[in-house]
């Protein structure tokens, strides 16, 4: 075939398929449109999915009627002016290709009138042919009507979904609008059935009670603002407590600048900041609006604007994370009867000295309450061990995620502790509550310095392979600071003078080689090596499934684990509890 310009239509329809993809793409161009006129009201109409008829009235500035025609070409816009206004963009359109997309694939009605002229105007365009341009009477505004959308278009009609799918995407992108601009009033109908509806009045928690129900929106957390305030990277918004998690990441959005984007890598600085707090697997719950200089974000990566380039992706991603973890560490529900101690008052199981190492079985006698902690590294002034614990409620009273005081009844397989509590029956797995223990334990004195090291009676060798053994040296002063005193030996050998003295009787041998295996760059999480490092310590140093525990090791560590912060789940996300209400028990006894 020989190579021909394509004729203008074909272009046309060609470059509508970028922008305009299915029914919500359409109201997504026309509600960021009337967002950009500064609009307070903004109505929306479905039929048919938005395939038959999608309408989007606004009372913002209107088009002033010479202009009308205008709008509708393609690369016309009233948003840029210059090429370098690309690199500082306020506005939410800017390439001006929307309603010129939109008039290609369907029968488009738009009246207007803008507030200061006297008369509004009517076009209606065809699959891009302008049919009739008239003056009309009506108030200030913009009124787009979208008939038919893809009528000329079958291939594209052929794709899109059910009507109720259709219809799941419209009100998935409305709802996250309407919690990002609580000043603006949104009405939602399809078929005549009213979808959504705010208020305008500015309060974006009252959205959120509206789009996610009572029980969600009322349990979302605020970003408090004071932890960005005057820095370059705003974050503001919503997350949900540990308490809340879904299956997939689709509770997650994304607000940058203002613009509703989907955008991997945050999308994940969210979901870390969870990290071992969220049950494996589960997803929180989050509405994340960052604001950030325009310059310092290129929006022109894609017709449909919904993806953005960061010039400092790793300061947002920062910034993101940090946020999003104090707001949910510090509302961690902590025991109401329980205090932390003073940073002087002794604790405990670490004031015992010994030059014998202590057994697990020490470790476990000498257990004692964690205190809130704050990751090393992602504290910050409102989630350091201090601060978050007063300034967190007392206790919370809808916490889920804490224990209620557990009475111990047995030992299960020499793996589970079978306990009693209020709400029923309570299976914990040895192995992981001490995990959680020791993790927590272990966090929180080291956040306030060093983590005291119980000296070996005799310093143990141990030798590693070249490039765990390169790994670990690079280690060693982080390690000192966890207690753990390891110096080189030799080529590819290390000598053990003392463990962390938390931790009770570990292998040295299995301890080092643990945490030399430990490979930072295929850590499926990207989490600092500290709290890796932490997290196989604890891992090794936990008492393990197959160990009979005493009734006294038993009630301290289930009385230990009630202290935590977040007794549900071991460090690495797996469940610590299961639990068992009587009303179960009962009714699988079929008593009534
Ligand atoms: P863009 O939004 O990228 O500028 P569009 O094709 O979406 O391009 O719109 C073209 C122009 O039409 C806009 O720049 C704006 O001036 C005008 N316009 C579109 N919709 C509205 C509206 N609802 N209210 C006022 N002006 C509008
Ligand atoms: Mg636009």
């Amino acid at each position: 075939m020989a190579i021909r310009q394509l004729p203008e239509e074909i272009a046309a329809r060609i470059a509508a398929g970028e922008v305009v993809e299915r029914p919500a793409s359409v109201i997504k161009e026309l509600v960021e449109n009337s967002l950009d006129a500064g609009a307070t009201r903004v109505e929306v109409e479905t039929r048919g999915g938005g395939q038959t008829l999608l309408r989007v009235r606004d009372n913002g500035t209107g088009i002033l009627s010479a202009e009308v025609p205008v709008a509708f070409r393609r690369h016309a816009t009233s948003k840029l002016a210059t090429a370098d206004d690309l690199f500082h963009i306020a506005t939410l359109g800017f390439r001006g290709e929307a309603l010129a997309s939109i008039a290609a694939v369907s029968r488009l009605t738009c009246t207007t009138r803008s507030a200061e002229e006297t008369a509004g105007t009517r076009l209606r365009i065809e699959g891009g042919t302008v049919i009739s341009h008239s003056a009309i009477g009506r108030p200030p505004g913009t009124e787009m009507l979208v008939e038919d959308l893809f009528y000329n278009v079958p291939a594209r009609r052929k794709y899109l979904s059910s009507e109720r799918t259709e219809r799941r995407h419209i009100d998935a992108f409305l709802t996250r609008y309407a919690i990002a601009y609580p000043g603006v009033a949104f009405q939602v109908t399809h078929n005549g059935r009213e979808a959504l509806h705010t208020s305008g009045n500015g309060s974006a928690r009252e959205v959120l009670l509206d789009v996610y129900g009572l029980e969600l929106g009322g349990s979302l957390l605020d970003i408090p603002p004071e932890l960005t305030a005057g820095q370059a990277i705003q974050v503001r918004g919503f997350v949900g407590p540990t308490t809340v998690h879904r299956a997939n990441r689709g509770y997650i959005t994304l607000f940058i600048n203002g613009r509703w984007v989907q955008d991997l890598r945050i999308t994940y600085a969210i979901i870390q900041a969870y990290h071992t707090l969220l049950p494996v697997k589960r997803f929180p719950v989050a509405v994340v609006m960052v604001d950030l200089p325009p310059e310092d974000v290129d929006v022109n990566v894609h017709p449909a604007k919904t993806e953005v380039r960061f010039r400092e992706a790793d300061s947002v991603f920062r910034a993101v994370q940090r946020a999003v973890r104090a707001t949910v560490i510090s509302e961690a529900p902590i025991a109401a009867d329980w205090r932390p101690p003073t940073a002087t008052q002794p604790i405990p199981s670490l004031s015992a000295t010994g030059v014998t190492a202590p057994t697990t079985r020490a470790s476990l006698a000498g257990l004692q309450p964690a205190r809130q902690f704050a990751l090393p590294g992602t504290a910050t002034p409102a989630a350091s061990p201090s601060t978050a614990t007063t300034s967190s409620a007392p206790a919370d009273p809808s916490g889920a995620a804490k224990l209620p005081p557990l009475r111990v009844v047995g030992q299960v397989a020499t793996m589970f502790i079978v306990a009693e509590g209020p709400e029923g029956l309570y299976l914990i797995d040895q192995h992981a509550a001490h995990e959680r223990v020791l993790y927590e334990q272990l966090l929180s004195v080291w956040a306030e310095g060093r983590v005291p090291a119980q000296p070996l009676l005799e310093p143990v060798t141990v030798t590693l392979p070249p490039d765990e053994a390169a790994r670990l040296e690079e280690r060693l002063p982080l390690l000192a600071s966890l207690g753990l005193e390891v110096e080189l030996f030799g080529a590819g050998s290390f000598l053990v003078r003392a463990l962390p003295a938390p931790l009770g009787q570990v292998s040295p041998q299995e301890l080092l080689a643990d945490i030399a295996a430990a490979d930072l760059d295929r850590s499926p999480v990207r989490e600092g090596l500290e709290a890796l490092t932490v997290r196989r310590i604890c891992k090794r140093a936990a008492v393990k499934a197959g160990q009979v525990l005493s009734r006294e090791e038993m009630e301290n560590l289930v009385h230990a684990l009630e202290q935590t912060s977040n007794p549900r789940t071991c460090p690495h996300g797996r469940p610590t509890v299961l639990q068992i209400p009587v009303a179960q028990l009962a009714a699988q006894f079929e008593r009534r």
